[in-house]
């Protein structure tokens, strides 16, 4: 038998191998390579390699750290074609998402964190109290902890790593068990294009190697992109020490078609909306709304639409869907439409566990589920989306807003008074008028409620990296201040 490729974790300038996991391919079902497992101990390891190299990398102008993470960014460039084959390969993306969207943005994001540091500013002085004066500066947190899912390995890690290093931070990440590929690959291409040994840590594992990175003195920051319930642990674990954490977590995003719309782009707009990644996306489309005018003609279009895509091999270029990253992964989402359909909700299209290997799954349009169903109130986390009804504005406001996730939503209407109006009450970090999805790095993403706390992307994400100092300089030499005869006589 063929030996399969062997993925070690990067700590240090070292490759390290401590244990040995199946790597599958969700395309075929089958181990395309093995990962090393990492424990606690390399946690430790890795840590200890980020602790040193931050003093240094710190010390660097934010000339210097930009010019360096360029580097890196044209190293990642050159390679991106290869890169994007293994994020295809580990995710089972279709190449042309990995290839003309996740590898190039994620690129644009890490150039646009090397660009903004050089603008980062403390605030000028003033003169705040009498004969002091006061300035603000904002200074890298030490060594973070990142954590990362498995629906976009390597745009998640450069999400993070862009603002953290950016910000002088080192960091020690965690790939999700399943795709720790592209994150392996980076950390070596790091390392080629010069950037010092000990700014990335890659350590491999699952849950208890998340949990030691959480728990370790060390780690300042938790930088975590995951599941709500996953993020709700974090936060425990991190509230003891009371550890700066941003949480970026699930999603299940309303798209409001109100009868005023274009029907026919809200209907094409909502196909990459639902679908794109499989609808493994935490800002997917997942809860389509139609006014009741309206509702025959866009779900007649949408499923259409939706009947010509084709899930298929991720390498063929005519694949518009993927396969779904794991066996559990589809037969969780396959259990949330046997729900539905046993609850009574019509399924338009789609809903049939398909034969052979790999993990596929079709899309799949469920019509008229109960608000209150699982299908409309959880993450799903695959090709599968319910259309619903509404009445008036204030009921399409209420559906949008009535659950626990609030990280995107659109609205698609001609109307530009009532886009102002919904969009503000939207509760969601991100709305869409006319359009779900275009993301760009000035731009933030994150989430309201439980979608999370704090920002990725854009200059807010590298405030979330820095830590804020005031400094007070007395300027009058003068020992006895007018402040302390408020309460001394001295
Ligand atoms: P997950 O929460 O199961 O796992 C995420 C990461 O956390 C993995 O690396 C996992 O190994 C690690 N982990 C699991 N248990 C841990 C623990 N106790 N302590 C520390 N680390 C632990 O999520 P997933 O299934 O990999 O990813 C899908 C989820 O990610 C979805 O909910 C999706 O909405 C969310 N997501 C959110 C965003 C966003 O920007 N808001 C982006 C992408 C994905």
């Amino acid at each position: 038998m063929e030996k399969l490729t062997h993925y070690p974790m990067v700590i240090s300038s070292e490759l390290v191998t401590t244990g040995s996991e199946d790597l599958i391919d969700p395309a075929s079902g089958k181990p395309f390579a093995t990962v090393a497992w990492g424990t606690k101990a390399d946690v430790d390891r890795a840590v200890e390699a980020a602790k040193v190299a931050q003093k240094e990398w710190a010390a660097r102008s934010f000339g210097e750290r930009s010019i360096a993470l360029l580097k890196f960014a044209d190293a990642l460039e050159a390679k991106s074609e290869e890169l994007a084959r293994l994020e295809s390969q580990n995710t089972g993306k279709p190449l042309k998402l990995s290839l003309g969207s996740d590898i190039p943005f994620a690129i644009d994001n890490l150039r646009y964190f090397a660009s903004v540091v050089r603008r980062q500013e403390g605030v000028a002085g003033g003169e705040y109290v009498g004969g002091y004066t006061s300035y603000i500066r904002r200074e890298p947190i030490g060594v973070v902890g990142a954590i990362t899912p498995w629906n976009y390995p390597f745009m998640m890690a450069i999400w993070k790593l862009g603002p953290a290093l950016a910000a002088g931070n080192t960091v020690v990440i965690k790939p999700a068990p399943n795709t720790p590929v592209t994150t392996i690959e980076l950390a070596k291409i790091a390392l080629e294009s010069g950037l010092p040994a000990g700014l990335i840590n890659v350590v491999t594992g699952g849950a208890e190697v998340g949990e030691a990175i959480c728990t370790h003195t060390d780690t300042r920051m938790i930088s975590f992109t995951g599941s709500t319930r996953t993020g709700k642990r974090i936060a425990e674990l991190a509230s003891p020490r009371v550890k700066r954490v941003t949480l970026e977590l699930g999603g299940k995003a309303p798209f409001l078609v109100f009868a005023d719309a274009d029907i026919e782009a809200a209907a094409r707009g909502a196909i990459p909306a639902a679908f794109m990644n499989s609808g493994q996306d935490c800002t997917a489309a997942t809860r389509i709304y139609v006014q009741n005018e309206v509702f025959d003609q866009f779900l007649s279009r949408f499923t259409e639409l939706t009947n010509g895509l084709k899930f298929g091999q991720p390498f063929e270029d005519d694949t518009d869907i993927g396969p779904l990253t794991s066996e559990t992964q589809r037969l969780k989402v396959h259990g949330f439409v046997e729900e539905a359909r046993q609850q009574g909700v019509k399924v338009a299209t789609g809903g049939v566990l398909p034969e052979g290997d790999g993990y596929f799954y079709p899309p799949t349009v469920l019509v008229d589920a109960p608000q209150a169903a699982s299908c409309v109130q959880e993450e799903i986390f695959g090709p599968v989306i319910v259309v619903n009804r509404f009445t008036d504005e204030a009921e399409a406001i209420h559906m949008a807003n009535d659950i626990p996730y609030g990280l995107a939503a659109s609205v698609w209407t001609t109307n530009v008074q009532r886009a102002m109006r919904v969009t503000a009450a939207i509760e969601a970090g991100t709305v869409w008028v006319n359009d779900h999805l275009p993301i760009a790095s000035e731009l933030p993403h994150g989430g309201f409620k439980q979608s999370g706390i704090g920002k990725d992307m854009s200059h807010y994400a590298l405030e979330e990296y820095t830590i804020v100092k005031h400094v007070m300089f007395d300027t009058t030499g003068d020992q006895k201040k007018a402040w302390h005869s408020v309460v001394f006589d001295a």
